[in-house]
């Protein structure tokens, strides 16, 4: 089977981190999420942690030139030559523009752009009882799936944290940046290039999983 390459787009809280954990998991992907390299760049205090935090603690997105530096370096690494999933990016037309150029350079090209489309308060709903894990990236959900030991994460035991940006009035932020300079450009986007899989995100995960993979497993034969 050849890799996948695949971008998943959608809003905040729409359950791109569980069924980027089940792709991974299942086809052998690596994990691009550009929220988690820029949260362990913050915690670090990097310059680029240090620029980025500015707009990050505003629910803003950080400026698409923190971005390219990133998807650059990220995309040359010897993990993604098996295929990998790009989970936050691109959230910007420059961003996916970008990202073509880098990959055309790398001879990669894009398998599916995945897009889960769930409404504005079911979004709210999922993000104030998220919790997640600095250290491997694993989110749960305190009533939807909560971890076995509180505030423990089930896989490496790190301390669970809440997201500064996770709030109520910062959801409500990100989702608005979120419509405004992702959706409907990149929906634009990906359905020009006829790679682009919009499913409904508030069907069970189990049941969105499987309709991912019978698009994956279709396409590639
Ligand atoms: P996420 O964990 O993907 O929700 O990202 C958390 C925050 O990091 C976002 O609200 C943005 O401030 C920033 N961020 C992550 N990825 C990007 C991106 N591709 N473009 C711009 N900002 C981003």
């Amino acid at each position: 089977m050849s890799p996948f390459n695949l971008i998943l787009l959608g809003a905040p809280g729409s359950g791109k981190g569980v069924q980027c954990e089940f792709l991974l998991k299942h086809y052998g992907l690596a994990h691009i999420s550009t929220g988690n390299i820029l949260r362990q760049e913050v915690a670090a205090e990097s310059d680029l942690g240090i620029e980025a935090k500015l707009f990050m603690d505003k629910g803003l997105y950080v400026p698409d030139e923190l971005i390219f530096r990133i998807l650059e370096k990220e995309l040359a690494s010897k993990k993604c030559s098996k295929g990998f999933i790009l989970d936050g990016v691109p959230r910007t037309l420059a961003q996916a523009e970008a990202l073509d150029d880098i990959m055309t350079k790398q001879n990669k090209s894009l398998s599916k752009a995945i897009n889960l489309e769930v409404r504005e308060q079911t979004l709210v709903s999922r993000i104030v009882n998220r919790r997640s894990c600095l250290k491997c990236g694993r989110v749960y959900n305190l009533i939807g799936m909560p971890p076995k030991t509180a505030g423990k994460c089930d896989d490496c035991q790190t301390d669970l944290f809440h997201r500064a940006d996770d709030n109520e009035e910062t959801v409500r932020k990100r989702f608005a940046e979120y419509e405004s300079k992702t959706k409907q450009p990149l929906v634009d986007f990906y359905t020009r290039k006829g790679i682009l899989l919009s499913l409904d995100g508030e069907i069970r995960k189990e049941d969105l999983f499987q309709m991912i993979c019978n698009n994956l497993d279709m396409s590639n034969k």
